[in-house]
């Protein structure tokens, strides 16, 4: 079914046809110059010494937690209300996701101290996920971790150029991830970034990301090099330069998208008002820049049946919705591991995702508020 107003719109023009063009005329379409280009650029955007080009997300995950040294048996601290990319990169290396609930229905992100509450001897990290691209509550998160000796990774997907007190996110614990999947704010169709600030992460996560190799093909072809080692078992997750293309592109549009996210949540809030007694909107209080990656609402007093009641009654006007996210501990797969995080189920029987990007209209907002209070 084809929807009046979608859940997500892709910010694409000629210019993202033409990098494409060029970079396959250039000859050289695998990892190459436009991939060092986008990692020097996404770097500068962050102020942070080192960004890596990946392959996805899920695999830059995979590798972040590598670096920081998680091995098997090591327990993990991490959401359930993430996408399931999030534990599965953990589950990867043999350790085991210790899922924490969140703060409460007004902020999605894992709770700090629910975080300190689930530490063992044996935990070894802390995942963070900035839910929509709004902080986690960064400063008692890296105090417990400095407290307890763990590392923190950041899985910063929603939120490129999102800040946290004058921070970028991402570049506050040792190592952040980042999505350029389609419906991302920056769409490449597949992609992703590492950024970190700690020399020896980068080196490693560089080298886990193709095959533990010494030098690589286009250093080869380039006359650098001649012959390489292989100094560890490594993976193929590298970026190809026709996708780098697309991400410079991108890279450029961003600000001015998130500067038009930040109107449309404006208006969704002004227009949300006199829904207040029916629903939670997360994060109205926030004050930070961030990415407004997506627009989740919570229905209050309801239960599964009747969000996906009111789910059906908005895609009836066109409108389409969507849930973030299945909880994780839920998923079949992940049923040996339990959790005890009963607002994570709350939120996950009652959320909405409205749409959500930067063309869209006040009028728009209007017919999609109006759409869901008739829904309610
Ligand atoms: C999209 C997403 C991922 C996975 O990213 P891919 O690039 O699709 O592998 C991981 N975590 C979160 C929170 C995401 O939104």
């Amino acid at each position: 079914m084809s929807y009046k107003i979608p859940l997500f719109d892709l910010n694409f023009d000629e210019r993202e046809e033409k990098a494409i063009v060029e970079t396959i005329r250039s000859n050289w379409i695998s990892i190459g110059p436009r991939c060092e280009e986008m990692e020097r650029i996404f770097a500068e955007m962050l102020g942070v010494k080192y960004a890596i080009g990946m392959s996805n997300c899920t695999t830059a995950l995979h590798l972040a937690y590598l670096a920081v040294g998680i091995e098997e048996g090591d327990e993990v601290i991490c959401p359930s209300l993430s996408f399931v990319a999030t534990a599965n990169a953990i589950r990867y290396i043999g350790a085991k996701p210790v899922f924490c609930d969140i703060e409460n229905y007004d902020d999605l992100n894992i709770s700090a101290a629910r975080i300190e509450a689930a530490i063992t001897p044996k935990t070894k990290a802390i995942v963070v996920m900035h839910f929509a691209g709004f902080p986690c509550d960064m400063d008692a998160i890296m105090a417990i971790a400095a407290k307890h000796n763990l590392r923190v990774v950041e899985d910063a997907c929603h939120g490129p150029l999102s800040e946290y007190k004058g921070k970028k996110l991402g570049t506050i614990g040792e190592v952040g991830c980042f999505s350029f999947f389609s419906n991302k704010n920056i769409s490449t169709g597949e992609g992703g970034m590492i950024v970190t600030n700690d020399e020896q992460v980068a080196r490693r996560v560089k080298s886990l990301r193709s095959h533990g190799m010494t030098t690589m093909s286009y250093q080869r072809a380039k006359g650098h090099a001649t012959s390489y080692d292989v100094v560890e078992v490594g993976y193929n997750y590298r970026m190809d330069d026709m996708r780098a293309a697309i991400a410079i592109v991108q890279f450029g549009k961003l600000q001015e998208d998130l500067n038009k996210r930040v109107k449309v949540r404006e208006l969704y809030l002004t227009e949300l008002k006199s829904l207040e007694d029916k629903i939670y909107v997360p994060f109205a209080g926030n004050t930070e820049f961030v990415s407004n990656y997506i627009f989740p609402i919570v229905l209050k007093n309801s239960d599964v049946e009747n969000r996906d009641n009111v789910r059906e009654r908005i895609h009836a006007k066109g409108v389409q919705t969507s849930v973030h996210y299945p909880a994780i501990h839920r998923f079949s797969a992940y049923k040996p591991f339990g959790a005890n995080v009963p607002m994570t189920e709350y939120v996950t029987d009652n959320e909405i995702t409205l749409p959500m990007y930067a063309s869209l209209s006040g009028e728009d907002i209007k017919f999609i508020v109006d759409s869901l209070k008739d829904s309610i």
